[in-house]
């Protein structure tokens, strides 16, 4: 059974065509300026790549020639679209209420709609996704796998705020949680690379990217994660603040004559290790490589992202009374040495023992603690395409 994979952005479209037989990635591709000027499609398959450029006014063309590109005698991987079974679509937003994937229908693309105000950017793009492949492909399922899904299993404790209550009645404001696919999918991994108890295995995964977040789970089922209402709360990030107390907002706003607006587009843009660094990068690497040079910025910022996801782990152990397995997964958590390190520097009170020859290790599957460390360590390649596509298979199996 063929799986197609759709990741729609405002202006992009990301697909990936997956054979179930064997999870091996048959084709994949990337439609980018959607609506603009200069749209193209980059198409791979086979070792060859395929670059097309033509106007793609909506993402209905794009998807157009997602197909065309999918059949091309050259290019293509199948000789017609209906050999594709599903689609599954990753959706930002599902509001509070699905907490597991569903076969899209009218009532799903209703509730995306209703959750545009929770996700402005991502699930108008999503819904024109769906309805782009329900034109080109009629009667092909579409499954909605939300990235809000495995924050849903977070308790009332965990997910509301301190705030008067009306406010969650009124308006749904609560903690959601986000790459929630990633932490659904590596907290699955884990429980199966460590051989942990699948009900019982209490897993922190730490997705560390441009965009981070951790989360805590029991058996694979959220406990926590460090996401909030929006992904600006918790760890540091490429760009992004993470914690810090709300009257720093009403400061900058009467400092800089700014608006709320104007400054939580600095807390979600402008700030993170690029913004603590003085404006080197929100790159990991160029960070690490400044500090390397000396730049006392960039040593702090590196210092604080490592300290903070240090200080979420002690909490998250906390919160499920002990840890089995840790796994770092995402750009910097697959590939970053010296931070993962860094960080399990700080977890030796939980019996945390890294082996250094483990961890000089780049993007696999790889234990990195030592025989006698009390928590399993890990590094675990996140793969949202291949979480979505098992997603849309157990639905429309
Ligand atoms: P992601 O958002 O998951 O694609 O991760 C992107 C981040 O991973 C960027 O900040 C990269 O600098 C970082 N990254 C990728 N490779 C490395 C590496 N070898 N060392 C440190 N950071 C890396």
């Amino acid at each position: 059974m063929k799986v197609l994979v759709l990741n729609c952005g405002s202006s992009s479209l990301k697909y990936q065509l997956i054979d179930m037989e064997n999870e091996s990635v048959m084709a994949k591709g990337l439609c980018e300026r959607i609506g603009i000027d200069g749209s193209k499609l980059t198409h791979k398959a086979n070792d060859k790549e395929m670059v097309v450029e033509q106007p793609m006014p909506k993402h209905t063309e794009a998807i157009s020639l997602v197909m065309k590109a999918l059949v091309d005698p050259e290019y293509g991987v199948i000789t017609d679209t209906k050999e594709i079974a599903a689609v599954g679509h990753r959706v930002l937003h599902g509001g509070t209420v699905y907490s597991e994937s569903i076969v899209v229908n009218e009532d799903v693309k209703r509730v995306i709609r209703e959750c545009f105000d929770l996700g402005p950017l991502h699930n108008p793009a999503n819904l024109m996704g769906i309805e782009a492949c329900e034109e080109a492909m009629p009667g092909t399922p579409n499954v909605a796998v939300w990235d809000t899904a495995f924050g849903m299993a977070m308790d009332e404790k965990a997910y509301l705020y301190a705030i008067p209550h009306e406010y969650y009645e009124k308006y749904s404001i609560r903690r959601y949680g986000f790459h929630g696919t990633s932490h659904m999918f590596v907290s699955g991994e884990a429980i199966k690379f460590a051989g942990l108890d699948p009900e019982k295995g209490k897993v922190i995964v730490c997705h560390l990217g441009n965009g981070a977040s951790i989360s805590a789970s029991i058996g694979g089922k959220c406990v926590d994660t460090s996401m909030g209402l929006t992904p600006l709360e918790g760890l540091i990030m490429g760009t992004r603040s993470g914690d810090l107390d709300p009257a720093v907002v009403q400061t900058i706003c009467n400092k800089e004559g700014k608006d709320v607006n104007e400054v939580l587009n600095i807390l979600n843009k402008k700030s993170g290790v690029l913004g603590m660094s003085g404006g080197v990068s929100s790159d990991f690497r160029d960070i690490e490589k400044a500090r390397e040079e000396g730049n006392h910025l960039a040593d702090v910022a590196l210092q604080a992202f490592i300290y903070r996801v240090a200080k979420y782990i002690g909490a998250y152990t906390a919160a499920m009374n002990g840890v089995d397995a840790i796994a770092f997964t995402a750009g910097v958590g697959e590939n970053d040495i010296k931070s993962r390190k860094a960080i399990c520097e700080y977890l030796g009170y939980l019996g945390v023992k890294i082996d250094d020859e483990a961890n000089n290790c780049r993007g696999k599957n790889q234990m990195i603690s030592t025989a006698d460390s009390k928590v399993k360590v890990m590094i675990l390649p996140t793969n949202e395409e291949l979480a979505i596509a098992r997603e849309t298979l157990r639905l429309v199996k």
